[in-house]
């Protein structure tokens, strides 16, 4: 188990029992990413500083001066690895992953990046459809099938689980991949694969993005736009509150409106200029270093 920042729970009940059986049955939610502690958020804002300090690079959103051909965009280049089991458990269409990538690039379409599918590849594995992050079967999945280096995006669709709970999905952090290149990736339930925003979600932890909630009032998610928001709210319905919970004091209503939080969709799908300047600034210094 990873002692830093991996990520955990984008809609917060995790359904399954822990026993590792597959049931359609039951859809699974949350992310499974586990977040940093204080200490670990303060030496990531230190490793912050020192990484801009370093910068030579003006700051801003789209700095895409470099990015060639005239695009305003920077691509991925992303490898689809879709595992379901023998008897089809965890099937997906070509359709349906075609769709979920057209709809992150549309909630990406702010932040300047997009992702361009390079393959996709089809295995049939039962034990790796059900293996939990960080098992031996998983890094046995990374190790035969992940493709290039920090700048490139795998994505593993199968059954997502975290500590024997099943998520919707889940991704290591950018700075994290440097020290657990192995690692490195996002896995999407195969259940949530129509769900509009988790991939999005999952890319966001990748780009180096916390939680909104994560750290709390303060230190807060390290980002100076997104209003503090001490929890996330408890997921009891599609409905956003009407009115919005406000968990900190002095810092506005909580951000259910960004795709760093747990909130339905349904309050909004949004990353902030400063989220859009982390992702950029965790391309730049991490990613494309
Ligand atoms: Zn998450």
């Amino acid at each position: 188990m990873k002692a830093v920042s991996i990520i955990l729970l984008y809609f917060i009940a995790t359904v399954l029992s822990h026993d590792h059986h597959d049931d359609s049955s039951s859809p699974a939610r949350g992310c499974g990413y586990r977040a940093p502690d204080v200490a670990a958020m303060e030496d990531m804002a230190h490793r912050d500083e020192r990484r801009l300090e370093k910068s030579t690079s003006p700051r801003g959103l789209f700095r895409c001066d470099a990015c060639g051909s005239g695009s305003r965009f920077r691509t991925i280049d992303t490898y689809i690895h879709v595992i379901q089991m023998m008897n089809r458990t965890g099937h997906l269409p070509d359709a349906a992953i075609e769709e979920n990538i057209k709809v992150t690039n549309e909630l990406l379409w702010s932040t300047g990046f997009q992702l361009k599918v390079v393959s996709t590849n089809r295995i049939t594995n039962d034990v790796w459809y059900i293996s939990d992050w960080d098992s031996d079967e998983e890094m046995d999945i990374k190790r035969q099938l992940k493709q290039g280096g920090l700048d490139t995006l795998n994505i593993y669709y199968k059954a997502a689980f975290v500590d024997g709970d099943r998520v919707c999905g889940y991704a290591n952090l950018a700075e994290d991949a440097v020290y657990w290149p192995e690692d490195d990736g996002v896995v999407v339930d195969t259940l949530c694969a129509t769900n509009k925003t988790i991939l999005a979600h999952e890319f966001g932890h990748w780009m180096n993005l916390l939680h909104t909630f994560d750290g709390g009032c303060s230190p807060g998610d390290l980002v100076d736009d997104t209003n503090g928001q001490a929890m996330p709210m408890k997921y009891l319905s599609e409905e956003c509150p009407d009115p919005l919970p406000d968990t900190c004091p002095d810092a506005g209503f909580d951000p259910l409106d960004n795709i760093m939080d747990y909130a339905p969709n349904g309050c909004g799908d949004i990353f902030t200029p400063g989220q859009v300047q982390r992702m950029h600034d965790a391309w730049r210094k991490i990613r494309r270093a």
